[in-house]
């Protein structure tokens, strides 16, 4: 018989989790509390940017394979197996995950299902975070059901996100009997097939895997950032110091790119989240070198605000920057927690005219931030600009000419906050220009 899943939760991870499942063949029901999406996704719509997953979306809904609703009850009739994926952002009075939105989710399947089930948690949550799940479903459940619990933390990348749920590096489970991994190894066979790495543990660590998955990947990014601070002070050059150390393949050289520094909705809030959590165990001292990893992060941008402050002889009013890239990081239309529209902001909050250009990230930059001036160019955006910053690498703005760009600014001074563009290149053309990790002058 066709598995019948359910997707609790169809944001990035859940919508894409939907239509993946939908693809491995399975019967899928997707459930969110928020109406509007709810009636994009049911006519095919994808209400974000994700490259391939359009296609698989409409391909699915078009089957009928995959639907939508917004009611638990028929989310319950409908499926045995439930993956949570809602958000665990950062609470606005704490560095905490807010776990309202988990437990609400969970709280509601209970509520609703009468028979066996199995709820597979696939948020990214603090240590413990199951374990206190399974506790109030046990004393919740309605009379007569049974319902099992299990953690499946997810590592897809946006911009990757089709690709990493139906080839992932590995899937992770933590179970608490053979009957839950029995039923995940059915959901997963065509993807475990492709020799895919398994890991089969207990509910803690395949929380922990996840937290420390971002928190290795964040502490490498502020590494090379923090020598990035070094070389902007002292000289030398950051790229070849990566490539340096990249060749050696206990150290590898991915994440070893000096930029402006991580963001989005994982890496800051998930680093900010376990420090929080591990210090409620009483270890505050464990993870302390993540709170300086989260202000090397930051530092990112105040140097992109000093620099762009210092090259427009610090005075930013009625200055024109141009802003090339708003989301935090290509690919995607995410700008939670970016570090380009926080920049762009700051600028703009000290009185420069900021132009901003983002090939899918205009829309959501806009909802958080109206009052800067997106253009649907970067032509537009550049348009007698006084200084230009490239702060998301979009393929776009990597094969920009710097002879083109100069026609249309006032001023060719460029900071390329991501180190894409060819400096001796852009030099020629008469481009004062800089980067993260270069020392720089006036
Ligand atoms: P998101 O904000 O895009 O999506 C969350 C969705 O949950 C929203 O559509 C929201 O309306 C819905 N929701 C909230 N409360 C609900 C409820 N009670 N019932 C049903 N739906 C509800 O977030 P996201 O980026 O998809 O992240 C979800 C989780 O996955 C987070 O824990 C995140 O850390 C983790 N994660 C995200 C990614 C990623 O790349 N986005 C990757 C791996 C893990």
């Amino acid at each position: 018989m066709t598995l019948r899943i359910s997707v609790i939760g169809t944001g990035y991870l859940g919508a894409t989790h939907a239509a993946c499942m939908a693809e491995l063949g399975y019967e899928v029901i997707g459930l969110d509390v928020n109406a509007e999406k709810l009636q994009a996704l049911s006519a095919g719509i994808l209400p974000f940017h994700e490259p391939g997953l359009p296609e698989l979306l409409r391909k699915h809904v078009a089957s009928g394979r995959l639907r939508f609703t917004d009611s638990y009850e028929e989310v319950a009739q409908r499926a045995d197996i439930h993956f949570v994926t809602v958000g665990t952002p950062q609470r606005a009075d704490s560095q905490s995950a807010d776990m309202s939105y988990v437990d609400a989710a969970v709280d509601s399947l209970v509520a609703n299902i009468s028979g066996e089930a199995l709820i597979v948690g696939k948020s990214t949550v603090p240590v413990g975070t199951a374990r206190r799940l399974s506790e109030r479903i046990e004393a919740t459940a309605k009379p007569g059901s049974k319902i099992s619990l299990a953690w499946n933390p997810e590592f897809l990348r946006e911009g990757f996100a089709v690709k990493d749920t139906l080839t992932p590096d590995r899937l992770v489970y933590g179970i608490q009997d053979d009957t839950c991994l029995a039923k995940l190894r059915e959901v997963y066979a065509p993807i475990l097939a492709l020799d895919t790495p398994e890991v089969v543990t207990d509910l803690e660590t395949s929380e922990l895997v996840k937290v420390a998955a971002n928190a290795f990947l964040a502490t490498k990014i502020s590494f090379i950032n923090a020598f990035a601070e070094v070389t902007e002070t002292v000289g030398g050059d950051i790229k070849t110091l990566a490539d340096a150390i990249g060749h050696d393949a206990r150290i590898g050289r991915k994440f070893l790119n000096a930029g402006v520094g991580f963001g989005g909705g994982c890496l800051p809030k998930d680093i900010r989240a376990l420090q929080a959590r591990v210090s409620e165990l009483g270890l505050s001292q464990t993870m302390g070198f993540l709170d300086e990893v989260d202000q090397i992060n930051l530092r990112r941008r105040d140097r992109v605000v000093s620099l762009a402050s210092s090259i427009l002889g610090n005075q930013l009013a009625g200055k024109r920057i141009c802003v090339l890239g708003v989301t935090f990081k290509p690919d995607s239309d995410d700008v939670r927690d970016s570090p380009a529209l926080d920049i762009a902001v700051r600028l703009y909050n000290s009185g420069a005219e900021v132009s901003v250009y983002d090939p899918e990230g205009n829309k959501n930059a806009a909802g958080r931030f109206p009052r800067l001036n997106y253009v649907e160019s970067w032509r537009e955006a550049a348009k007698e600009s006084d200084l230009v910053l490239l702060l998301t690498e979009w393929k776009e703005f990597r094969a920009l000419d710097p002879q083109e760009l100069g026609e249309v600014v006032s001023s060719r001074v460029l900071i390329d906050g991501r180190n894409v563009l060819d400096r001796p290149l852009w030099r020629d053309q008469g481009w004062v220009m800089t980067g993260p990790g270069e020392k720089f002058d006036l």
